[in-house]
């Protein structure tokens, strides 16, 4: 049966060198439990060291952990990639590394702490999480979709790391699955703003740094299944698979049950929808 989620699919750890050092797994998931979040991705900046540790958070809770890694182009474009396995991100991971120039410097850019599930410190991440690899925004794209994960060009509202703001358009035939939105943007305040991106499949998440940011925009998708796979046939509209407009869910409320969530009521269906799953 399709039924909605309610997801924020970026969100940093730890190991990003520009994140909070409470952005440790076990605080992510209470955080996220505690918001009725359903689905969140690990996102840190070209490496998945982390990733497991939140996986493994999660383990006993409702919460599913996607597998992800905000990846940076060449051209300083900030990609989200979103795996089906923890299996698929770390051989991504690798590809990324053996393209990932630089050391860290944590004094100008911070700590890159891999921890375990509670917190333990494993150690540090010694690479230049912060900087550029070597791969081009169409290299990436198509290397995470040869993995058959979902690209998603990450806060395109932003002027820097957006695609937008750095490329100065969004190429012709980029094979992207969707656009993210800060928390600061909606669909529709984009669509105005970019007229001819309009087409584009928008989704917004948290971008979260910060404990306290996780939640702070979120996406409503209609799905049989949790699963990456059911996700990109939601950003494509494929099979009854879909992103919910925020206005549609919150004019819906007749056949749904209203639900306190990080300070909004959003509503969410109750076995209202059935599809062929
Ligand atoms: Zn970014
Ligand atoms: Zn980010």
């Amino acid at each position: 049966m399709l039924q909605t989620f309610r997801a924020d699919l970026h969100v940093h750890t730890c190991l990003s060198p520009c994140a909070d050092l409470g952005m440790s797994p076990r605080a992510i998931v209470d955080r996220s439990v505690e918001l009725g979040i359903d689905m969140i991705a690990i996102s840190d900046h070209n490496s998945a060291e982390n990733v497991h540790a939140v996986m493994k958070a999660a383990e006993g809770t409702r919460l599913i952990v996607f597998p992800g890694m905000e990846v940076t182009s060449k051209e300083e474009v900030h990609l989200l990639g979103l795996f089906n396995s923890l299996d698929d991100a770390l051989t991504f991971q690798q590809a990324v590394y053996d393209h990932l120039p630089g050391e860290n410097d944590e004094e100008a850019f911070g700590m890159q702490v891999i921890v375990n599930e509670d917190s333990e410190v494993l150690g540090f991440n010694p690479r230049l999480l912060a900087g550029a690899t070597e791969f081009t925004t169409d290299q990436i794209v198509e290397g995470i979709h040869r993995l058959n994960g979902v690209v998603i060009a990450s806060h395109v509202d932003r002027e820097t790391f957006g695609i937008i703001g750095q490329l100065g358009f969004i190429p012709d035939g980029l094979p992207l699955d969707a656009l993210e939105l800060s928390p600061n943007t909606t669909p529709l305040m984009a669509k105005r703003r970019f007229p001819g991106y309009a087409h584009w499949t928008y989704v917004r998440s948290s971008d979260a740094h910060f404990v306290h940011d996780i939640g702070k925009a979120t996406t409503l998708y209609m799905l049989c299944d949790p699963e990456v796979g059911e996700l990109k046939k939601a950003l494509r509209g494929e099979e009854g698979r879909r992103v919910v407009e925020e206005e549609e869910a919150a004019g819906d409320l007749p056949r749904m049950k209203k639900r306190s969530f990080g300070g909004f009521s959003y509503a969410r269906p109750v076995a209202a929808h059935t599809g062929y799953c």
